[in-house]
């Protein structure tokens, strides 16, 4: 049978300045913005992704970012960090280019005795991770101020945060087609695809209080799922369980989406991998325009100066 569920598909938070955003995540990072839009649910506000080349699946970071809002904070019931992949010897590279912009990280550390990583925070304390490894076949993106061969590639997993990781693993493991991998004291790692992409960490912490949304606080992680067929099919498997209540098929322009709350309080999406960012532009345009909906074109105009013009500065982050 054919997996309903492959990997990550996307990973969706709050943030503050819309070009401070653009900043840490094109310019510092690297990564390509693909989608200028509007929060779909509250279309004064921008939608911003960011990803490889194309915006594949499994490499797309998204924000809502807005000035003034109220700042979260990291603990239980969130995902608390999002990690990247980058190439096996491009650690020393990412050290200095932090440093290079006054971004404070962690010595780095290897989970799980396999890869090193180094861990810091965006300029809202978004927990983000840099990890090194041989394993990932993407390509990954540049806009030229990183060497290619340093450039991040995409996911590599994240990390969610329970004060017991028990139902958390159990919905993963029982309905969404993960395996346990590997453990560590209180860390377990779980994939649907045991490749960079796919991972999800748990660590279980009675200590750690519970998170609270704002800022710099993941909203929801989205796993991919190949098209409608198998989302509708997943869906019925959520269903049949009863208390998971799933919401309808959602229309997001450049997917499709189901959202349900796993036991321990994170949002779960489930999006489709099939139509992805080329639907409303050309692959050389991505990111420039600001698109939106069908739906909210005849609001254009109001919402256009509603929001603040943002851009991609690259020259100020070169090496
Ligand atoms: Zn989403």
């Amino acid at each position: 049978m054919d997996k309903l569920i492959n990997g990550l598909h996307h990973i969706t938070s709050f943030a503050s300045s819309p070009q401070k955003n653009v900043d840490f995540y094109a310019g510092i990072l690297g990564l390509r913005l693909v989608k200028k839009t509007v929060n779909f649910d509250a279309p004064d506000i921008y939608h911003l992704y960011y990803g490889n080349e194309m915006g594949a699946p499994g490499t797309i970071l998204t924000f809502f970012p807005y000035d003034g809002i109220a700042k979260g904070r990291k603990g239980n019931g969130q995902v608390t960090v999002t990690s990247f992949s980058i190439p096996e010897n491009s650690l020393e590279y990412w050290m200095r280019r932090l440093d290079k912009f006054n971004i404070n990280y962690h010595k780095p550390v290897q989970h799980f005795n396999q890869e090193s990583s180094v861990y810091f925070e965006d300029y809202d304390s978004m927990g983000i991770e840099l990890v090194a490894n041989n394993k990932d076949k993407r390509p990954g993106f540049s806009y030229g101020q990183i060497p290619q061969e340093y450039a991040v590639k995409g996911f590599y997993g994240i990390t969610i945060a329970q004060s017991n990781a028990q139902a958390t693993t159990a919905i993963l493991t029982e309905e969404m087609e993960h395996k346990v991998i590997v453990e560590e004291g209180n860390r377990s790692r779980l994939a649907s695809l045991d490749q960079p992409g796919g991972y999800v960490d748990i660590i279980s912490d009675p200590k750690t209080p519970r998170g609270l949304g704002g800022g710099g606080i993941v909203h929801h992680v989205a796993f991919a799922t190949p098209n409608d067929g198998t989302q509708l099919e997943f869906r019925e498997r959520l269903l049949k369980k009863g208390y998971l209540q799933p919401t309808p098929v959602l229309d997001r322009q450049y997917f499709h989406s189901i959202y349900f709350r796993e036991p321990g309080g994170v949002l779960f999406e489930v999006a489709t991998n099939d139509i992805g960012f080329t639907i409303d532009e050309e692959k050389e345009q991505l990111g420039q325009e600001l698109k939106l909906p069908e739906w909210e074109e005849p609001n254009r105009k109001r919402i256009e100066e509603g929001l603040v013009p943002v851009e991609v500065n690259i020259e100020k982050f070169r090496d």
